[in-house]
């Protein structure tokens, strides 16, 4: 059971204490691969009926598991959910871990994650909950909550100026891929610039709705596809790189061209490097730390 809730940036406690988020009660509705390598599950419950709506790359917590006295206690605490989480003994406290919905329906009480599955990745809690738990298990959710202040913007990194924004540089492993489709998906017809994905294998690679001036470079790995040699600026790959959450997790600020950069952490920190180097302006672009390899999340 997790026993520390500090030291990744996207645990941000701000977010998960603020009014609008909120635990909803859920089952696993269903589970179909939408590619090799991507695995969607349904999350169903009548709460998710008042779930808000953004889509983008708004981050939301699964609780895998279904201890229903637990479950039970942390949607009755008095105190938020979040205190009544981090009271939890080591033993009992539900793993926490981040997703992003590739499909939100509240009239009808559910919503769609998609949890990436690479071949040989040793699978912790999320991964096992989506793959292995049975269908009609309870699972708690963490979700922006519609119609309170601000929840269209808590836990969005996306969040661009429209009438400004002409240049996009979108970059997403497999994690990021859900938010990376909903992002490309948002930019309005004007919009130009390049999104680089890289995922798992060939059978991956799907077309991706988006502005026609915005080129789209899919990198399988079992191609030899590889994110970093189509950056408009060099990326050294060899080079060992040091991780701190400063480098994790930065957000950019709106103005006419942004780039957003998701994924594993260390890959991140390069490309966050190699930007750096090139003279890239710190507030163009977002980096973002999905994942963490061979580290599982906190
Ligand atoms: C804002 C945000 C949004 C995210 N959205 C999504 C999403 O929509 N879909 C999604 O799949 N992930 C998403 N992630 C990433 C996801 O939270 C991590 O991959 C998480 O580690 C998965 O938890 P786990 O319990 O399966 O593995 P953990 O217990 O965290 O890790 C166990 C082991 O598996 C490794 N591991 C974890 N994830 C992967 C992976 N994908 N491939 C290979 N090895 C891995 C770890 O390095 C570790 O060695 C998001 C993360 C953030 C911060």
């Amino acid at each position: 059971m997790p026993s520390a809730v500090t030291g990744f940036p996207y645990l941000n406690a701000n977010t998960l204490m603020s009014s609008n988020y909120a635990l909803f009660d859920t089952r696993l509705a269903a589970r179909r691969f939408v590619s090799p390598s991507m695995l969607r599950i349904t999350l169903a419950g009548e709460s998710l009926r008042g779930v808000g709506a953004t889509g983008l790359d708004q981050r939301v917590k699964v609780l895998p598991g279904h201890d229903a006295v637990v479950c039970d206690r942390l949607l009755a605490s008095e105190e938020g959910w979040y205190q009544a989480w981090l009271a939890e003994p080591d033993e009992s406290r539900p793993w926490m871990r981040t997703y992003t919905f590739s499909g939100i329906r509240p009239d009808r009480g559910e919503v769609d994650i998609d949890v990436a599955m690479e071949h040989g990745h040793p699978h912790g809690p999320g991964a096992e909950f989506a793959l292995r738990a049975e269908l009609g298990s309870r699972t708690l959710l963490v979700g922006p909550v519609a119609g309170t202040e601000g929840h269209e913007t808590a836990g969005v990194a996306w969040l661009p100026d429209y009438a400004v924004l002409a240049h996009v540089l979108i970059v997403a492993d497999e994690t990021a891929l859900p938010a990376a489709r909903a992002i490309l998906a948002d930019l309005p017809p004007a919009v130009r610039g390049t999104a680089i994905i890289e995922v798992p294998e060939r059978g991956d690679v799907a077309d991706l709705p988006r502005p026609t001036g915005v080129d789209l470079v899919w990198c399988p790995r079992d191609e030899g596809g590889d994110a970093l040699r189509h950056l408009p600026f060099p990326v050294d790959a060899s080079e060992s790189i040091e991780l701190s959450d400063d480098v994790l997790w930065a957000e950019a600020e709106p103005g006419g061209w942004l780039g957003w950069v998701a994924g594993e952490s260390h890959w991140v920190a390069r490309i966050r490097k190699g930007a750096k180097a090139a003279g890239v302006p710190r507030h163009n672009m977002s980096f973002m730390g999905y994942w963490r390899r061979g580290v599982g999340a906190p």
